[in-house]
């Protein structure tokens, strides 16, 4: 079952009461998408309103963010925003506290930023397009994609789950480089080939990105120390029960005493040993398919500082998800995303 603010992203109704244009909080101004001829494809989804923020935050009933207190009243009302006031902590919030347009001044750009996020446009080429500064460009990206990651990090990967691994030089572009971890002492060959020359790099460099993908869609990744176990980290990835595919070459997975689901290891000399049942289902191209993607897609923003990179996955996941659809709604399905209430958060596949 859908929930509301996703049918309401994707289908205009035909019945029900129209949104008072007063509390329309953006439009898309970007020209709509059409099919060959000339028919918009997609049905509404290019307005926002209050009411359906709304209805997405507080799916659950009226309750105070700061202190869980259901005890709530209305306290005022502003553009369309209501104000509430918390009877047990006292506090006051509206209807757009903790989410990513929360003191917003330009709220009524943002269905037109998510468009410039579904089409991965550089910091500055959004800024020209919305007309921002593009500090306010940055920020606004930060935000919006900081807000994907918070909504995976809830995820727990569950029954087939396939691992793949990105081995990285860890970077720190745009703050100072420590000085354990400094490399302009070597060779460009060195830093370059990192997978084959690693015992010539500082170990805080090393790094790996891990991938796990369930049948069900349900990805995860974390950023862990290269050659570290990996068992610790994938019990904030996966439920314990969880059965893993790994791939046997190539690859250096290392999980100590082992994970309680059991390990599959795909291809390769352990499995000519004898140690793992193989067959069709068991298979890891879920998951080397994602990372090659998220490499590709990577391209464009030319080396993204490590400790943001778990935010650009999350980001990749969504336009990998959404822009296929073709959907003039997709921005706005990027949005609830946001909220942790889109189709994807939800454990829906797009
Ligand atoms: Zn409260």
């Amino acid at each position: 079952m859908l929930p509301a603010s996703v049918i309401s992203a994707t289908v205009r109704p035909h019945c029900g009461t129209p949104t008072p244009p007063g509390e329309r909080v953006a439009t898309l101004a970007t020209p709509q998408v059409t099919d060959g001829q000339g028919h918009a494809r997609g049905f509404g989804g290019r307005e926002l309103y209050v009411g359906e923020i709304r209805d997405a935050v507080m799916s659950e009933g009226l309750a105070c963010p700061h202190c869980h207190g259901r005890r709530v009243v209305r306290y005022g009302k502003r553009k369309g925003v209501q104000r509430y006031r918390c009877r047990e902590c006292g506090r006051t919030f509206t209807d757009f506290t903790g989410t990513v347009l929360h003191g917003l001044r330009r709220r009524d750009l943002w269905l037109d930023f998510c468009q410039c996020l579904m089409e991965g446009l550089s910091v500055r080429d959004a800024a020209e397009r919305l007309g921002i500064s593009k500090n306010t460009s940055f920020a606004w990206r930060h935000r919006a994609i900081s807000a994907l990651a918070t909504a995976d990090s809830h995820c727990m990967c569950k029954g087939l789950v396939e691992l793949a691994q990105l081995p990285m030089l860890r970077s720190f572009k745009g703050s100072k480089v420590p000085p354990d971890a400094r490399m302009d002492h070597l060779k460009p060959w060195v830093s370059r080939y990192h997978r084959v020359y690693g015992h010539l790099i500082p170990r805080p460099r090393l790094i790996t990105l891990l991938v796990a993908v369930d049948r069900a869609g349900r990805t995860r990744a974390e950023v862990v120390p290269r050659g570290e176990i990996l068992t610790p980290t994938l019990s904030r990835m996966a439920v314990s029960q969880a059965e893993v595919c790994v791939p046997g070459v190539g690859n250096r997975f290392r999980f100590g005493a082992g994970w309680p689901g059991g390990v599959r290891w795909i291809g390769g000399l352990r499995r000519r040993i004898g140690r793992v049942g193989g067959g069709p289902l068991y298979h890891v191209r879920n998951a080397n398919r994602l990372i090659h993607d998220f490499v590709e897609w990577m391209r464009r923003f030319f080396g993204v500082a490590t400790k943001y990179l778990l935010r650009y996955f999350s980001w990749h996941l969504r336009v990998a998800a959404l822009a296929g659809s073709g959907s003039a709604a997709a921005p706005k399905l990027l949005f609830l995303e946001m909220l942790g209430r889109g189709p994807m958060a939800v454990g829906l596949r797009v």
